[in-house]
């Protein structure tokens, strides 16, 4: 499915934390590591990378959960949604949880990480699977892929 036109709004499960996304991602993902089962309550986390110039905070303050370590994730202070990720080291971009956004619909992850460390029959359908965290090196080359792949969308 193509994505919508930008820019895209989205929020928290409570609605107190709301969000203006106005640059497309540059990859999308999906986690299967141990962490994001817990912090998510479910077999992977997704994230989608949008620029951090095109990532806004519109309404609420969202706190630290999680590691409260170098990479910060943030949640929603009151209904408690893990809602983006600034990676540690990496401030060009956030990690958005796509499922903030009030369409989600055009989602699908691009790359899977810690497929090692996933429920056995959890399937994500992404076209690069890396059994840990992709190579750094790697990175140029699947951000290249995921924009050739979102202007001609696979039907
Ligand atoms: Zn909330
Ligand atoms: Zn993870």
């Amino acid at each position: 499915m193509s994505q919508p036109s930008l820019p895209w709004e989205g929020g928290c499960r409570c609605g107190q934390v709301r969000l203006k996304i106005s640059a497309p991602p540059l990859v999308t993902m999906a986690c299967h590591c141990a962490g994001c089962q817990k912090m998510c309550a479910s077999a992977f986390s997704l994230s989608a990378a949008i620029p951090s110039d095109g990532f806004e905070i519109t309404q609420g303050e969202p706190v630290i959960g999680g590691l409260h370590g170098a990479t910060r994730h943030y949640f929603c202070p009151r209904c408690m949604s893990w809602m983006f990720t600034r990676p540690e080291g990496m401030d060009f971009f956030v990690n958005l949880r796509p499922t903030m956004l009030d369409d989600a619909s055009w989602f699908t992850p691009f790359i899977e990480t810690f497929t090692s460390e996933g429920l056995p029959w959890a399937a994500t359908g992404a076209p690069h699977s890396y059994e840990a965290f992709p190579p750094f090196e790697a990175f140029d080359g699947l951000i290249q892929g995921y924009a050739e792949q979102v202007a001609t969308p696979a039907t």
